[in-house]
C-alpha cells in the first residue's frame, strides 16, 4: 500500500520515507531499525531546543541571511494550543509545519486514534496536560519568540505573527475551528479547577480563549 500526499517541500522530500510512502520526520526514533513515528529519537530534542534543528526536517531554523532575530519559528499544535499557547514538541520551518499538518495522518484524519500500544517502555510522556484525542484541526503556529517554561519539557509560544488552521488536510472552517476550540475546552477548565488557586486559573482560562477566539479563520486576525 502507498499513500497520496500533499507535494513536499524541497527539505522535506529530502527526507527518506518510510514502507508506505511517508516521508520520515527528523525526530523520529528507529525501534529496532524501523521509524516508530510516536517516538521521539535520542538527542532530537537536544538538537531542536539549542540548535535550532527544524522538528521536521533537521536543517537549521536560523534565518541564514537576516540571523537569528528574523527567525519565525512554526509550530504544529492542537486547537486548545491557541488557548494556552504551550507546545510540548519543538518548531519547524513554516512549510515543513504546513507539510506536517495536510500530510500526518493523525493530523488529518478526525476518526484516528493515538495508537498507545507497543510503545517502548522508556518513551517519555511529555510535560504538560496531554489531551489524547484527536481534534481533527491542526495549527500551525508561526511566531518569533518563544521560551521553555521553567521546569517542564514544554515551549511557551510567542505572540503569533500567523495562524493557519487545518482540518483533513485542507483550510479549516471558522466552524471546524470553533467547534475544535469549544469541545477541549471542558478538559482545559477541569483542570483549572484543580489548580492551587482555581478562581484564578478558571478566569485566566476565560482570556485566554478569548483571545483564541480572535485567532480563528473570519476571527479578526
Ligand atoms: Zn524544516
Amino acid at each position: 500500500m502507498t499513500v497520496t500526499l500533499p507535494a513536499p517541500p524541497p527539505r522535506v522530500a529530502r527526507l527518506p520515507c518510510n514502507k508506505v510512502g511517508y516521508p520520515i520526520p527528523w525526530f523520529v526514533a528507529r525501534i529496532n531499525g524501523e521509524p516508530d513515528f510516536r517516538v521521539v529519537g535520542e538527542g532530537k530534542m537536544h538538537g531542536a531546543i539549542t540548535f535550532r534543528c527544524c522538528w521536521i526536517c533537521g536543517d537549521s531554523l536560523i534565518n541564514r541571511t537576516l540571523g537569528a532575530a528574523a527567525t519565525q519559528y512554526a509550530y504544529v499544535v492542537g486547537p486548545m494550543c491557541a488557548a494556552n499557547r504551550t507546545s510540548p514538541e519543538p518548531p519547524a520551518h513554516r512549510d515543513c509545519a504546513v507539510y506536517a499538518a495536510t500530510a500526518c495522518p493523525f493530523l488529518t484524519t478526525p476518526g484516528m486514534r493515538r495508537r498507545d500500544a507497543n510503545l517502548p517502555e522508556d518513551a517519555a510522556a511529555p510535560d504538560g496536560v496531554m489531551i489524547k484525542r484527536n481534534p481533527g484541526v491542526a495549527v500551525v503556529w508561526v511566531t518569533p519568540g518563544w521560551h521553555m517554561i521553567p521546569g517542564y519539557r514544554l515551549f511557551h509560544l510567542g505572540e503569533p505573527v500567523e495562524t493557519l488552521w487545518f482540518a483533513e488536510g485542507r483550510p479549516a472552517t471558522r466552524d471546524e475551528a470553533l467547534a475544535a476550540i469549544d469541545s477541549g475546552m471542558p478538559i482545559l477548565r477541569s483542570e483549572a479547577e484543580q489548580d492551587q488557586d482555581p478562581d484564578m486559573a478558571l478566569a485566566l482560562l476565560e482570556v485566554q480563549y478569548e483571545r483564541a477566539l480572535l485567532l480563528v479563520p473570519g476571527g479578526g486576525q
